[in-house]
């Protein structure tokens, strides 16, 4: 069985579609404070790597959320569209936006120490801190 499948979706609105190669069937929730305010919540995210395509390109806006990544959204719904790494063109995807999400299993957490005590997800999955998701990121640094 593959990590990773076909997967296509839309925003909540369609004027944006997407589809992308490479969908992780690997899930992860990201609980930082950026994250947060983005999404009200815990950003669920699919890897996408950079192997996607989208339709609706000029329904697409781009906000520079940092020097080395910036999030899209739908300018017709506001729909939230991917979390792109500028250099590697790395996407992430929120999960919501795929059409077939009985592909995915929620597998890990990262940014656990920034997670508010209010809520907190039941299943079992592997958590990583901050400073452990750039160590994993960036090893020679
Ligand atoms: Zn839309
Ligand atoms: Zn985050």
């Amino acid at each position: 069985m593959s990590d990773v499948f076909a997967g296509q979706g839309s925003c909540l609105c369609g004027a944006v579609g997407f589809s992308a190669e490479n969908a992780a069937k690997n899930l992860g929730a990201c609980h930082c404070g950026m994250c947060r305010k983005w999404g009200g919540g815990p950003a669920m995210m699919v890897p996408c790597a950079d192997a996607v395509s989208f339709s609706g390109d000029e329904n697409i806006g781009v906000f520079a959320s940092s020097e080395w990544a910036e999030r899209g959204f739908c300018t017709s719904c506001g729909s939230h569209l991917f979390y792109r790494v500028r250099e590697t063109r790395e996407h992430y995807i929120p999960a919501g936006l795929f059409d077939d999400q009985d592909q995915f299993s929620f597998a890990e957490q990262v940014c656990i120490e920034q997670k508010p005590a209010f809520y907190a997800f039941a299943n079992d999955t592997k958590t990583m801190t901050q400073d452990q998701l750039f160590e994993q990121a960036s090893p020679d640094e």
